[in-house]
């Protein structure tokens, strides 16, 4: 089922692209295919419309539709968006000088003169203003502009171009000869993609989060610390065992007080749900997340938009699990535990941490291997009187200390060199990569 829904943008794209074929051939005045300024002409709408569905593609892949998000996953979707983000304004690129060469040529105007005329254009400056905040979105996205920016500057340039979309809309539906054929196959199919990307985007980033406040109205019911730098937040609300969370995964929470709301963060579920309450650990590493440790009170309202993602137990395909934690990476594992446990799974979590002060839920933990199945292992990077395992995390240790490497399915969470690092070190033990599994702390 989830296969065909998949399938729907695809299709929709594909029947929208048929159909400008068959319009372009179809032309009044004849097939555009037959002559090479009529290819122009040709070309020039189909750059349009590449570029107008890629953004439309675009917005789906983050729309974090729960009918897509369960088959890759919330990171590697955003990951795609990134990549195909680089290569859709090609399409934007071409589309404007296409138009101007084809009527330059049929007027006999130079190519900056029909610039000028085509700019006077009905619809054509808030297009090209529209396009030019796409353009600069994803110039901003770029590895090189990217790190020198904060999250929350590269995040307004993307909601600009949010807006340059919809300022374009006015041109395709004015001046997209496509749309305008006499044959309204095509516009019926362009409007469908339209109002199922806008339907989605709506739903899932806007009106289920606020649905879901309704229903279970989540508040901040008190805050602990569990190291110097990691405060947990343990939230309740109506009905909580009517939200079904898996352990593993994680939420983009709001919280509703003055300096706070603007942002939605990220936060992983460090607790298996109890039906009580639900609990994120929050480590301080950033403007937002230290304003939230010194400022966060019980009561305060949260809304929270998920649960996301698929670093869950249920990946689990061997009998047994290794799981290696560095850091606050340890959330979503210490949540996925408490499944493991549950089940009497074996398994090995290794825990790196930098000193013996920031290693968070230590008691917990100590409490869940207990019940038998489960082996933690503390090891520090920089803690001269620890008398337990030193070092970095590396293939090598974990061979050493799970011996049993290759019967167990891994899962990862941490620094992104250390899961990297380990990635491609547990390959080369003979782990499958179909066994490795991780959550990166970053969308
Ligand atoms: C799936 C997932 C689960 C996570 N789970 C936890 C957790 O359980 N505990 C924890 O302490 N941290 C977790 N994080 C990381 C947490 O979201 C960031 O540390 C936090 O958002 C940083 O915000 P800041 O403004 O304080 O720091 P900054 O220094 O401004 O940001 C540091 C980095 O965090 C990321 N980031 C910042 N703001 C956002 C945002 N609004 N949305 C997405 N990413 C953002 C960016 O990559 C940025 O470069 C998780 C992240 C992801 C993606």
């Amino acid at each position: 089922m989830k296969r065909i829904y998949l399938a729907v943008f695809p299709l929709l794209a594909l029947a929208a692209l048929g159909l400008w074929y068959f319009d372009n051939s179809n032309a009044p005045m004849g097939s555009f295919f037959t002559d090479r300024i009529g290819l122009i002409i040709a070309f020039a709408r189909l750059a349009g419309l590449v570029g107008a569905l890629g953004v439309m593609g675009q917005l789906l892949l983050v729309s974090r539709a729960k009918w897509l998000e369960p088959l890759y996953g919330l990171d590697r979707l955003t990951r795609f968006h990134h990549t195909a983000g680089l290569l859709i304004p090609l399409a934007l690129l071409v589309h404007p000088p296409l138009v101007v060469w084809y009527h330059a040529l049929q007027t006999g105007n130079s190519f900056l003169a029909q610039y000028l005329v085509v700019l006077k254009w009905d619809d054509i400056l808030p297009a090209a203003a529209g396009e030019l905040l796409i353009l600069a979105a994803v110039v901003l996205s770029l590895p090189f502009t990217r790190r020198r920016l904060s999250y929350e500057a590269w995040h307004t340039a993307h909601l600009g171009a949010y807006l340059g979309l919809a300022f374009s809309l006015g041109h395709q539906f004015e001046l997209g000869a496509d749309l305008n054929a006499e044959t309204p196959y095509f516009a019926w199919a362009w409007y469908a993609l339209l109002a199922f990307t806008a339907a989605n985007m709506l739903w899932y980033r806007l009106l289920r989060p606020l649905w879901t406040y309704r229903r279970h109205g989540f508040r901040v019911d008190r805050t602990a610390m569990e190291s110097r730098d990691v405060m947990s937040v343990y939230v309740k609300g109506r009905g909580l065992g009517n939200f079904p969370v898996e352990p593993g995964q994680f939420a983009l929470l709001r919280f509703w007080a003055p300096g706070l709301k603007l942002q939605a963060h990220p936060f992983s579920f460090s607790k298996a749900p109890d039906g009580a309450e639900l609990r994120f650990s929050i480590k301080r590493s950033g403007d937002f997340t230290a304003k939230l440790h010194a400022e966060l009170k019980p009561g305060t309202p949260v809304i929270i938009d998920g649960p996301h993602g698929v670093f869950t137990a249920a990946r689990l395909r061997a009998r047994k699990a290794l799981l290696v934690a560095g850091g606050i990476g340890i959330t979503p594992l210490r949540a996925m535990l408490e499944s493991l446990a549950a089940a009497r799974a074996d398994a090995v979590l290794v825990f790196s941490n930098r000193t013996a002060g920031d290693i968070v839920f230590r008691e917990e933990l100590a409490g869940l291997e207990k019940g038998g199945t489960l082996r933690t292992v503390h090891v520090l990077t920089e803690d001269k009187d620890w008398t337990g395992e030193k070092g970095r995390v590396d293939a090598a240790m974990l061979n050493r200390l799970v011996p049993d490497l290759g019967e167990r399915d891994a899962f990862l969470c941490g620094p992104p060199p250390m899961m990297a690092a380990l990635d491609a070190g547990l390959r080369a033990l003979g782990v499958p990569a179909d066994r490795i599994h991780y959550e990166r702390f970053s969308l």
